[in-house]
């Protein structure tokens, strides 16, 4: 079950990353049935097989930045506004 969970992919995956209102996951026999059958989500896919052949295939989400990274650039952010609050004056 775990094996065919991870090859699920996410239908339709957009090439600019953007969400979608509707999408579910689908195996990749599907997949290329639907492309065979010119499902029309297909072409702004990035598991469209020209968009594969040319890029690789998408990965499924991104990684996600360890906490301690994203507090780190906060308290940058902090420092550097304070900074240019100080100057400014
Ligand atoms: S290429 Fe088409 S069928 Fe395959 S995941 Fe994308 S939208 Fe779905």
């Amino acid at each position: 079950m775990a094996l065919q969970e991870q090859s699920l992919q996410i239908c339709p995956t957009r090439i600019d990353g953007s969400p979608v209102l509707l999408a579910h996951k689908v195996d990749r026999s599907r997949c290329q049935d639907r492309q065979r059958k010119r499902y029309h989500k297909c072409f702004t896919c990035a598991w469209n097989n020209n968009y594969v052949a040319a890029h690789g295939e998408p990965s499924q989400a991104p990684e996600p930045k360890p906490l301690a990274a994203v507090e780190e650039a906060e308290v940058q952010v902090s420092r550097d506004l304070e900074e240019t609050v100080t100057r400014v004056g």
